[in-house]
């Protein structure tokens, strides 16, 4: 099977899940979207209001400003893959549950494994704690963890590691928005140094 294949198929899963129960309260799951062979994977929480209305990763205000980051480092996001830990809306957007990120992330291990990323930047709290607790990397909360590179190898991610802090933040609280735009460059840097971009 293709990549796009195996996505799809992973997708279609995904659109019919009941293992936990935010399928009960969601109008549309959120599988990811993006190309199959980009070398750089964004990885978000979970779908707020507008990614469950249309079933699409990132389309709300935070999406926008996400736009914006990727704009700033010469990637469109049909270039890039975008995903989440969570693929279903919690409702009111309240922080995803350790049952259901358990339940859940197989399905991003399984995107994670045909992507094959070289590189992977986690947005915000609950991104960064999932993949650094795959990698054993130790997590002591964005704010502390943001901006770093981290070379991984574990059995389903060979990458580059880079922690942000989630774009929505940026909406809330403009100093975020500011080492956003500096993670960003770090990045930038990173990448055509590693000749990814
Ligand atoms: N926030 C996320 O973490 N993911 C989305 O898809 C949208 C907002």
């Amino acid at each position: 099977m293709s990549k796009k294949q195996l996505l799809d198929t992973v997708a279609a899963e995904i659109l019919v899940c009941h293992k936990c129960k935010l399928w009960k309260t969601r109008k549309n799951p959120v599988p990811g979207e993006g190309s199959t062979n980009s070398t750089i994977m964004f990885i978000g929480e979970a779908p707020g209001y507008w990614e469950d209305v249309k079933g699409k990763p990132f389309v709300g205000a935070a999406g926008k400003f996400l736009d914006t980051l990727l704009a700033e480092i010469g990637y469109l996001r049909e270039n890039v893959f975008i995903g989440n830990i969570l693929k279903c809306r919690p409702p009111k957007n309240r922080e995803p549950s350790p049952d259901e990120i358990q339940k859940c992330t197989p399905y991003l291990n399984r995107q994670i494994r045909v992507i094959q990323p070289k590189c992977i930047v986690t947005l915000g709290n609950y991104s960064t704690g999932y993949i650094f607790s795959k990698a054993n990397i130790p997590f002591n909360g964005i704010t502390r963890a943001h901006g770093k590179f981290h070379k991984v190898s574990t059995s389903d991610i060979r990458a580059m590691i880079f922690p942000t802090f989630h774009p929505a933040a940026a909406l809330y609280h403009g100093e975020y928005k500011e080492q956003l735009l500096r993670d960003f460059h770090a990045l930038k840097q990173e990448l055509a140094e590693k000749g990814l971009i």
